[in-house]
């Protein structure tokens, strides 16, 4: 009984240790532009011939391309060179929002180098998100929103495990860090040489005809969350 009262104590002591190490961090929602001159894409990828193979081969093996969508998740990957040994899989799912980064949970808990990042890709049918799934969207609008995920891989990559912690917690509590961190992620396609393909996801989920009830429904949790294209044209005008 002793040895268990003590037991018990040890792991309330600890779990109050990590409770505090959490709250301390300090965690900026805002993404940075990167400390590299980045590669500028040309404004329009789609209708050319891509080599995947070698593709891949500069890619190397810690990357997991998407059936179906290789070549877009591999321009997309191209464009983030401090990732270039960070594992990162991209998975289709038939669950969960249209698209997320996460972390696989039990990965956070040792070095670093080990991490692996999970984006799940939303590919169910005959859903209410259909019209803005990546398999519905052009390719250039592909490219643009995987660069959007890679951009929270590359924010979730300098932080340490507490840090992470405290993000997805004001993530949660608080929309204004929310919108702070989605929308400054919106612009890390442009920091990275693909401002025209965010700038064609933004214009299609909004103007295309095929998302005009999607958008209709849920322009304002969109609008706030997320840069419209209006927005990211004039960012764009001014950072080129
Ligand atoms: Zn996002």
């Amino acid at each position: 009984m002793k040895l268990f009262i003590k037991f018990s104590l040890f792991i309330l002591s600890a779990a109050i240790l990590i409770a505090l190490a959490v709250i301390l961090q300090t965690v900026d929602p805002a993404q940075r532009p990167p400390e590299f001159e980045p590669y500028v894409f040309a404004d329009t990828l789609a209708n050319r011939d891509y080599d995947l193979d070698s593709l891949r081969a500069i890619l190397g093996d810690a990357k997991g391309l998407p059936k179906g969508f290789e070549v877009a998740a591999a321009i997309a990957y191209s464009a983030y060179p401090q990732l270039k040994d960070a594992r990162i899989d991209m998975i289709l799912t038939d669950y969960g929002p249209p698209m997320m980064a996460d972390i696989d949970v039990w990965s956070l808990f040792g070095p670093r180098k080990n991490r692996l990042y999970q984006i799940k890709l939303n590919d169910a049918v005959s859903t209410f998100f259909d019209p803005i799934l990546l398999r519905s969207l052009p390719f250039d609008a592909q490219v643009g929103i995987l660069a959007h995920e890679l951009g929270h891989v590359a924010y979730y990559h300098q932080l340490n495990l507490f840090q992470i912690g405290k993000w997805g917690f004001n993530y949660l509590q608080s929309d204004e860090f929310h919108a702070t961190h989605e929308r400054t992620t919106d612009l890390m396609p442009v920091y990275h040489g693909l401002a025209s393909q965010i700038y064609q996801y933004a214009h299609f989920v909004r103007n295309d005809p095929s998302c005009m009830e999607f958008y209709t429904n849920g322009k304002e949790f969109m609008d706030k969350f997320y840069m419209t294209d209006k927005e990211l044209l004039e960012v764009i005008s001014r950072y080129q």
